[in-house]
């Protein structure tokens, strides 16, 4: 080999590490852009972007350039600092913002599911089997019931009982101090038997991720009636899809 050709080896060679290296460190930078763009859909709001991702509202406004209103629009993209990923926020519909408008309080620190343990049912045949058989004064003694399609109610139908329209304590969880800081929530059917329908699961993830968002509720938090401390039951069921309900929520930015 001459001289020359060594020269031209050498200089190959430094090439060729430059450009790696190079690669490397472009990759490098693109991987840890501190932030991601979320696009807006319709009902969202800077203070819901804010809860779902934790960044709060100011750093939000800033670096976005929004007027003190905070007004935004649909579609628009906003830049959400620190955000590893951008998070599918559930659709805010007119249900949803109702139930957070009823929710003032800042005590719900637990989501807690039960199953109704019958096939049929919806929140007035509920009503009256706790008045007449429980005997509890306040009536329904959950917060929410995911009705299945049965005693004409539609399927995945979220029914808002008066003690979330109050804000009362709940009658549906003694373990765990949870008819106090639990938020109840019944969805018709015998999970043991059987399992909740599409619906249901649907509208169960859409209305715990807005509690979790608003309430700040972590997802460990979000237990099944027999999770709760102390608690003596198989409620809600062994059909109950826990692996898939926390997954949903996970994605849906529920910490
Ligand atoms: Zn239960």
């Amino acid at each position: 080999m001459g001289t020359g050709r060594k020269i031209n080896t050498i200089a190959a060679v430094i090439f060729l590490t430059a450009s790696i290296l190079l690669l490397l460190i472009t990759s490098y930078g693109l991987a840890t852009v501190d932030g991601v763009y979320h696009r807006v859909k319709k009902g969202e709001t800077v203070s819901l972007i804010s809860h779902v991702y934790g960044v709060d509202m100011e750093t939000i406004r800033k670096v976005n350039r929004l007027p003190s209103s905070m007004r935004i629009r649909t579609g628009q993209k906003l830049f959400i600092p620190g955000a590893e990923k951008a998070i599918k926020i559930e659709p805010v519909d007119r249900e949803i913002r109702y139930i957070l408008r009823c929710g003032t309080s800042d005590r719900w620190e637990y989501i807690v599911v039960h199953h109704s343990e019958t096939t049929e049912g919806n929140a007035r045949v509920f009503d009256k089997y706790h008045r007449t058989k429980k005997h509890f004064r306040y009536g329904l003694g959950y917060h929410f019931v995911i009705c299945n399609g049965t005693y004409r109610r539609k399927d995945g139908l979220i029914e808002v009982g008066s003690r979330w329209r109050k804000q009362m304590d709940g009658a549906h969880c003694k373990a765990g101090n949870g008819n106090r800081i639990g938020i109840g929530i019944c969805l018709v059917g015998d999970f043991n038997k059987s399992r909740a329908t599409r619906k249901q699961f649907e509208s169960l993830v859409r209305l715990v991720s807005h509690l979790c968002y608003n309430y700040g509720i972590p997802l460990e938090n979000v237990k099944g009636h027999k999770e709760m401390s102390g608690a003596k039951t198989d409620c809600p069921g062994k059909y109950f899809p826990w692996e898939k309900l926390r997954k949903a929520l996970r994605e849906r930015g529920c910490k």
